[in-house]
């Protein structure tokens, strides 16, 4: 048994030249589709007999191109951030920043997937112009198109009208099967920003993923890091994915793509751009939290697993919450 992928045209002469009578043989017939199946060949009074007893099989190959997005966030290099007494918001001197460590890691997932099974990535970033600065770092490691989503309506915002602007923004950018967040940021570090955008576009999502098991046209699994245990989540396209670190080493930027991409346009979003034209929804405005202190949480180690239908869990997690007199 031979197993081969052939086109049409060098199928015949690959059989003439092969001494193997049996092979399993893949026509490409277009991008997306193909035809397989076992057959067996051999030569007869000088003419080449070639027999499948199978039906022909159709099938879609595994993967189509991928429409990628992946949100990345300019932090500061230093992780200690103040909060403006007055305010209530984190003061940020803008000085010395870098891309969001664990973006990096949603970057480098985004090249895997193109590099294995095409497509294209684009990478989105909402906060002031020189944000700019980590969209151009993304294109150095491979990204294609650069969204930067800006106006001084959006400062101030907390983590639930940053999601919301951010999610005002992708959908007046265009339709992507995948959307990728880091884990959390360095500096705002709730963690909540990549599942409260997914809410808000109305797509699943996983967070804290630390391994992609089986990507299809229509489906990603993956392996979901729950501390004690590992669960593996299958989810249709379109869907968001926030990527732990070490999902893959990120790699370097290189400096002839930096070179390649330095005049490469970046579309600016602003609010006149959004499809929700409502002030109080955007930055402080739109922004019902204030933080008052910052500390290093306690550790807790005490979980509770629940299981059951959303409806019965969600009157659960109401009821635990008014338990804790967190409502
Ligand atoms: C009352 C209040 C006022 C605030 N005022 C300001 C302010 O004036 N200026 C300011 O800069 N911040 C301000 N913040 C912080 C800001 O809300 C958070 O930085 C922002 O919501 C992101 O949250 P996070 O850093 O916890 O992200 P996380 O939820 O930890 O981030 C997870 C992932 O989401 C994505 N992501 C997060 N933020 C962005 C982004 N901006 N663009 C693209 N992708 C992103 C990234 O993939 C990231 O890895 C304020 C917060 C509060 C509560």
């Amino acid at each position: 048994m031979i197993i081969g992928f052939y086109t049409i045209d060098n199928l015949v002469s690959f059989l003439l030249q092969a001494d193997k009578t049996y092979c399993f043989v893949t026509l490409f017939l277009s991008e997306n589709w193909y035809y397989q199946f076992p057959a067996k060949w051999g030569v007869q009074n000088d003419a080449m007999i070639f027999q499948t007893r199978s039906r022909f099989i159709t099938e879609k190959r595994k993967v189509k191109s991928m429409n990628i997005l992946v949100c990345i966030k300019q932090v500061p290099e230093s992780n200690k951030v103040e909060v403006d007494p007055v305010t209530g918001v984190l003061k940020r001197n803008g000085a010395d920043s870098k891309m969001n460590p664990y973006d990096l890691y949603a970057i480098e997932t985004a090249l895997r997937i193109k590099e294995q099974e095409g497509g294209s990535i684009c990478v989105l970033t909402m906060g002031p112009v020189q944000a700019e600065k980590v969209i151009r770092e993304a294109f150095a490691m491979g990204a294609d198109r650069g969204i930067l989503i800006s106006d001084r309506k959006f400062g101030g915002a907390d983590v639930l009208a940053t999601s919301y602007t951010i999610s005002q923004g992708i959908k007046s950018a265009g339709d992507f099967d995948l959307i990728l967040c880091g884990k959390q940021t360095t500096d705002g570090d709730t963690a909540q920003v990549g599942p409260e955008i997914s809410e808000w576009l109305n797509i699943p999502c996983v967070s804290n993923v630390s391994r992609i098991v089986e990507l299809d046209g229509n489906s990603i699994a993956v392996e979901m890091d729950m501390t004690d245990d590992i669960e593996i989540t299958k989810i249709q396209f379109p869907c968001l994915l926030a990527v732990d670190k070490d999902i893959f080493m990120p790699r370097l930027p290189s400096y002839v793509k930096k070179q390649e991409t330095k005049d490469r346009e970046i579309t600016v979003i602003n609010f006149s751009n959004l499809k929700d034209q409502d002030e109080h929804h955007y930055g402080l405005n739109g922004s019902p939290t204030q933080v008052q202190r910052i500390f290093p949480p306690e550790v807790n180690a005490h979980r509770e697993m629940w299981s059951g239908t959303a409806e019965k869990l969600t009157g659960q997690l109401f009821h635990k919450l008014q338990e804790l007199k967190f409502i």
